[in-house]
């Protein structure tokens, strides 16, 4: 069955978003009419071309409060991870070889991550508690006299735990180590300062956003410190030489019309998003027990939702909640099915891990909607837990963690 077949109640926002019409609207001339290079500096279809990437620029960073000048388009949040991580990497190597970062970040901070270790860079991981928070006295204390990059996300891709990005940037200024933050799933929905925060390199990404899939971006700090960082390809220097290529033109109109939306509508979205999400909550506790909401119910993003089911496996969920589109804690990788290493690094048991969903709204959820999920998870998870002799034992009063289950 397609998607096309059903209509599918879409909570799975932090995965990626429908591109905004408005966004659609302001990006189609520049596929025809306005198709010009960006470095075509002879002819009016270039000038326009780099007129538009110009403004788009400009809109980036005074949303972040940065300089024009500080914004490197790229492909994509994956991209400008690597950048900023492999960049930083190599141009202050003479300096150090120690990066620290943690163990709930998105992969295209761990990979690039592991990839230096491979090359002989050092690596500390910090843990983190059972709502994804970090210690930030570990953090202090994991700073060396080699550190040259801290790497922590603004807020969690799958539990929606937001980092107290201010005061990491603090210590890491007092320490003179560069800050970088994927700030990804925090761009258009959280207010962020890059002065204020002492944010050096920032990492977003426009389809996070409702903008388009296959653009993003780079804040690359260049006054109090200035920032450098080596070029992960090469070729015709654009983007000041950081990253060479054609730029998207249409892409990155898109992304900087979609990035004005959010921030036009930002505190209404937060507070209807967020009442949405309350609401799911309050629903599914009301009529379901054994429920564990994992992450920071206190500081989360107000689109996010993760919870486990206890006695139910997630996949069985899946599939018995197909008219809702939602990720679950088990990711597939390769024949064997693994839990979330989120929420693992949380101390989530494994059978927690697979038995959570998340859920996450977004601009178009309707009342109407969650209502709906509301209905169908429960009704699911009911179903699912009626069959489960573990779930009986629970409700007998015996400790199911306790049963010995001999050799299998
Ligand atoms: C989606 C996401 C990414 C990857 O972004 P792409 O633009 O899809 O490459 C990186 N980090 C976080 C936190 C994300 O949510």
């Amino acid at each position: 069955m397609t998607s096309t077949d059903v209509q599918q109640i879409y909570l799975d926002h932090q995965a990626t978003t429908a591109v905004d019409e408005r966004v659609v609207e302001a990006m189609l001339p520049y596929f025809n009419n306005k198709f010009g290079n960006a470095a075509s500096r002879n002819h009016q279809f270039g000038w326009d071309a780099e007129k538009a990437t110009q403004s788009a620029r400009e809109t980036m960073a005074a949303g972040i409060n940065a300089k024009s000048r500080e914004i490197v388009f790229t492909s994509g949040a994956t991209e400008s991870n690597n950048l900023a991580i492999l960049g930083v990497a190599k141009m202050y190597a003479p300096k150090g070889k120690h990066l620290i970062t943690c163990s709930t970040e998105h992969k295209a901070v761990l990979d690039p991550m592991a990839a230096l270790q491979n090359a002989g860079y050092e690596v500390t991981v910090l843990n983190v508690d059972t709502k994804g928070n970090i210690d930030l006295n570990e953090l202090r204390n994991a700073i060396r006299e080699d550190t040259i990059l801290v790497s922590l996300m603004m807020a969690n891709n799958e539990i929606g735990t937001i980092h107290p990005v201010k005061a990491i940037g603090d210590i890491c200024h007092e320490n003179g180590v560069l800050f970088h933050t994927d700030a990804t799933q925090a761009v258009g929905k959280e207010l962020i300062n890059v002065q204020e925060m002492n944010i050096d390199l920032l990492s977003g990404s426009a389809h996070k956003m409702y903008g388009p899939k296959g653009v993003g971006f780079l804040y690359v700090r260049r006054r109090n410190p200035r920032v450098r960082i080596e070029p992960v390809f090469y070729g015709g220097g654009h983007e000041r030489g950081m990253r060479s290529g054609t730029l998207n033109v249409p892409g990155i109109v898109g992304m900087a019309k979609a990035f004005e939306i959010c921030q036009t509508d930002r505190d209404s979205d937060h507070q209807r998003i967020t009442a949405l999400r309350d609401s799911l909550q309050a629903q599914l506790a009301a009529e379901l027990t054994h429920l564990t909401i994992n992450g920071d119910e206190n500081n989360r993003l107000a689109c996010s939702l993760n919870i486990s089911f206890a006695f139910v496996e997630g996949e069985s969920m899946l599939m018995g909640m197909s008219g809702i589109a939602v990720s679950s804690g088990s990711a597939c990788t390769s024949a064997s099915l693994e839990p979330s290493y989120v929420l693992r690094a949380m101390g989530v048991g494994d059978d927690l891990a697979h038995s959570s969903i998340r859920f996450s709204l977004g601009r178009f959820t309707t009342q109407r909607e969650v209502d709906r999920a509301a209905e169908l998870t429960i009704s699911t998870v009911k179903r699912l837990r009626d069959m489960s002799p573990l779930y009986e034992m629970a409700l007998e009063g015996i400790d199911v963690a306790s049963v010995s289950w001999g050799a299998h």
